[in-house]
């Protein structure tokens, strides 16, 4: 039977079962579009990897003796749509079944079934192979729960899976390291330099150019750095298991203005491209460690576990588990715009303004940055959490809705009312200072909470909880936050407010 399968721009999977056998019946179909280009703006290198890696994969296809049609961006037949492009293929080689891997988005899976409910010819849907969890596992695990821990839901992946267990036991005793895992990083580590790829991608380039497509962020390498085949995504693996891993815990949360990546692994866009699988990454870790145990220490292995089969699959499953009503939640009803200096980085606060330079350099930033900079500063000035999710969503270069929705949203700008977190992610300046060496540059002190050369990150604090009181007041966890606040001299805390008030008026002055 002639079948036409779709592959999407984040599916490339080579060990998926599709390609276990060549059929010559079978078209597989890649399309560079604008309806991907232009659904958010998007940093430039992030439309760069993805066209990088999908030409990638399609040659590999095509080297392998699959049939593909693969359309670039400029391709004369490119109607420029999902459907239409479709639509065209499916004409244009009489074909009789339609083939797709469920797509990990919301809207694309939207569009997938609704074209398909319409459709003439028979049609079937696969998995994508990649994930630990089927999209409805974790609903099913929570069932009747109130809270959706993820912690609960990482122990059982541990348990299940078999992952750094002795029998039922945690290896090392602990489930948990994160406390062992909070060190300022302060120079007396050397970082190994970065590992990058050299990809020519000039070809690209122009494309993105003369097709006027809005773009965010800078390109300044020439060439393209991050794995886009499976193979660099593996030499990528390797690199971090023998240079990285033996630090990652340590300094999982340091933050430095002269370190872009510290001892992060960089491996977010591969993963999420489906390059390599989450077990491929968790599988060759462990084997790593077991071999050099005696030098690498537990919680080094535990922390990163904890990245890949704990947050990444609990996030896709409480994307899946609260669409599409997440998406719209305001919790906190915070409605001010996203300042413009998230934009260009022209600001005197060195923490955002070296956040910033770094994602609009690499269009990477690591946890930490996202969720205690910038994150931390959205939340305080309480901007409207749509236009933090539309930032989030086109600056980074691993940035994909079922991940970036529920970290953004949920964990960083608590707009769901604590379903992912708890309570809010938010601190003063000394949380920044404890973690950095930003504030010892810095036109402000974090020491002070009023004043000209006050830390913005001090009053809005102070401000953010007086003002959100009504909401948060009854949170247990913050009540410490709240009999601090209640203790605060009434004078100084109205000019503290004031002070916030004019950060929020004009956070472009700061
Ligand atoms: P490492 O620190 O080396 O971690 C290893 C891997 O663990 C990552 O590659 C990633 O696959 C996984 N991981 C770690 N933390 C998370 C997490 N919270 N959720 C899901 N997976 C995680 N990650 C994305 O992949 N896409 C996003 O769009 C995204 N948006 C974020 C937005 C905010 C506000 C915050 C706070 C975090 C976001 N994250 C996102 C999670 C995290 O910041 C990135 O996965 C990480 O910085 C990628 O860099 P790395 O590969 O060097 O990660
Ligand atoms: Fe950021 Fe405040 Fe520290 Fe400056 S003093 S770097 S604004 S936390």
């Amino acid at each position: 039977m002639k079948t036409l399968r779709l592959i999407l721009g984040d599916q490339l999977n080579s060990k998926h079962s599709w390609y276990k056998t060549i059929n010559k019946n079978v078209i597989y179909c890649m399309f560079e579009m604008r309806q991907e280009t232009d659904y958010v703006t998007h940093h430039i290198q992030k439309i760069i990897g993805f066209f990088a890696a999908m030409r990638e994969f399609s040659n590999h296809l095509k080297n392998n003796h699959f049939n593909v049609e693969y359309f670039t961006l400029n391709n004369k037949n490119n109607t420029q749509n999902l459907i239409s492009n479709l639509k065209l293929l499916i004409n244009k080689h009489n074909i009789e079944k339609f083939e797709y891997q469920l797509p990990d988005e919301y809207r694309l899976d939207q569009q997938l079934s609704s074209f398909c409910e319409n459709l003439e010819i028979e049609f079937k849907t696969f998995t994508t192979e990649h994930f630990y969890t089927s999209r409805n596992d974790l609903k099913d695990f929570f069932k009747g729960k109130k809270q959706y821990l993820m912690e609960n839901f990482y122990r059982n992946m541990r348990k299940k899976h078999n992952i750094l267990m002795v029998g039922n036991q945690p290896e090392g005793g602990r489930w948990n390291y994160d406390k062992s895992n909070r060190n300022k990083w302060n120079g007396e580590r050397n970082i190994p330099n970065y590992k990058y790829f050299k990809n020519n991608v000039s070809e690209i380039v122009e494309l993105i150019k003369n097709s006027n497509i809005k773009t965010i962020g800078n390109f300044n390498t020439k060439t393209f750095n991050y794995p886009v085949t499976r193979q660099q995504a593996l030499e990528q693996l390797k690199y971090f298991c023998e240079e990285l891993l033996i630090h990652f815990g340590d300094y999982q949360d340091a933050m430095h203005t002269n370190e872009i990546y510290l001892f992060h692994s960089r491996l977010s866009f591969a993963i999420n491209l489906k390059l390599i699988s989450g077990k491929n990454v968790v599988n060759t870790v462990i084997n790593y460690w077991k071999k050099h145990n005696e030098e690498i220490h537990v919680s080094q292995v535990e922390g990163f576990i904890r990245q890949i089969i704990g947050w990444r699959e609990y996030m896709r499953g409480m994307y899946w588990a609260l669409m599409p009503d997440y998406k719209n939640e305001n919790h906190l009803k915070n409605t001010n715009k996203l300042p413009e200096f998230y934009w260009t980085g022209n600001t005197k606060m060195n923490c955002l303004k070296n956040a910033i330079a770094n994602s609009l350099d690499n269009s990477y930033a690591h946890h930490i940055q996202r969720l205690m900079v910038t994150g931390n500063f959205a939340l305080l000035a309480q901007i409207n959490p749509d236009d933090v999710d539309a930032w989030y969503l086109g600056i980074y270069i691993d940035a994909l809705e079922w991940v970036q929705l529920p970290n953004t949203r949920g964990m960083s700008q608590y707009a769901d009312g604590g379903k992912i977190a708890t309570k809010p992610y938010v601190s003063s300046g000394s949380y920044i200072n404890k973690m950095s060496n930003y504030c010892s540059n810095c036109h402000y002190s974090n020491k002070e909470k009023l004043g000209e050369k006050a830390c913005p990150f001090n009053s809005l604090y102070w401000n953010f909880l007086d003002d959100k009181r009504s909401i948060l007041g009854n949170n247990r966890r913050m009540g410490m936050m709240y009999s601090l606040l209640d203790k605060m001299n009434k004078d100084q805390l109205e000019k503290i407010k004031k002070r916030a008030q004019s950060i929020i008026k004009h956070p472009d002055h700061f």
